[in-house]
């Protein structure tokens, strides 16, 4: 947690924020939540609901407006471009696809690309990202070349490097996305570990339940419904509505019991 943050900060509010593309594809429409610290929240949605935008928005990846009422906030702190950099530091975001997050021509200099932006070098940046690897399971991996890495082990890389960061909130598009049953699996008790409060876009359902406090059903660039995943997950009609189905984890319960 940021010095001087109070325990009831939350870790993520987002306020009334909108958003349309520059060239006019509107994406967001007055999106409100809030996310406590430590808390796992799941967004879910068919294609083009619109959560990977709001995923962006979570770390300043599209542009900032201009001052005045803010509409995203990082543990109090207003997503404006004087608090960029800090906000970055906060919240790690995994990409959906790792091969657009890995940069770094070993396993190691890819998890210390960001502590030596943060000024750590010698034996202090070798214990944090032997420490990280050793975290995400890939203990004695730092001189594997990344690109000859499976899908699960590449995504796991990338979680280690934020991970080193010592991020306050994880913001995860699609994790589980391309990772075979037991790639899903191993993943899925690893975010479970992990401390820290954590946004999930995805489709996959039984993630949702096993993981998240929390869910926000979002289509068209709205909330259109939200609470807890095996309640909101049982409601047929409702994931039906919104493109989705009932889990079968979930087959043999009835909405809202
Ligand atoms: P989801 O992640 O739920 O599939 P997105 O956030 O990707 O939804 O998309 C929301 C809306 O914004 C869709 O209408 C999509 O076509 C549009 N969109 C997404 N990315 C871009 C982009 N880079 N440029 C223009 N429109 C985009």
């Amino acid at each position: 947690m940021r010095k001087g943050v109070e325990l009831s900060t939350p870790a993520i509010e987002v306020r009334r924020l909108s958003y349309a593309y520059p060239e006019g594809t509107p994406a967001l429409d007055a999106v409100s939540f809030e996310v406590a610290a430590g808390e796992c929240v799941g967004l879910l949605g068919p294609n083009g609901a619109g959560k990977s935008t709001l995923l962006l928005h979570l770390n300043g990846l599209l542009p900032v407006r201009p001052p005045g009422e803010p509409s995203v906030l990082v543990e109090g702190l207003p997503l404006a471009e004087a608090n960029l950099a800090t906000i970055r530091r906060r919240v790690g975001f995994l990409f959906q696809d790792p091969d657009d997050q890995l940069v770094a021509p070993t396993v190691f200099d890819d998890v210390a690309f960001g502590p030596v932006q943060l000024g750590l070098n010698g034996a202090p940046l070798k214990e944090r990202v032997e420490a990280c690897l050793r975290q995400v399971g890939l203990e004695g991996y730092g001189r594997r070349e990344p690109s000859r890495l499976s899908h699960g082990e590449k995504k796991r890389v990338c979680l280690a490097g934020l991970l080193a960061c010592d991020p306050a909130v994880l913001v995860l598009d699609e994790p589980t996305a391309g990772l075979d049953p037991r790639g899903r699996r191993e993943l899925k008790a690893l975010l479970n570990r992990l401390p820290g409060a954590k946004v999930i876009a995805t489709h996959d359902l039984e993630l949702a339940v096993e993981l998240c406090q929390r869910v926000l059903l979002i289509d068209g660039g709205r909330i259109v419904a939200s609470g807890q995943p095996a309640d909101l997950l049982s409601d047929e009609p409702l994931m039906l509505a919104h493109g989705l189905e009932k889990p079968h984890l979930l087959t043999h319960r009835h909405p809202h019991t």
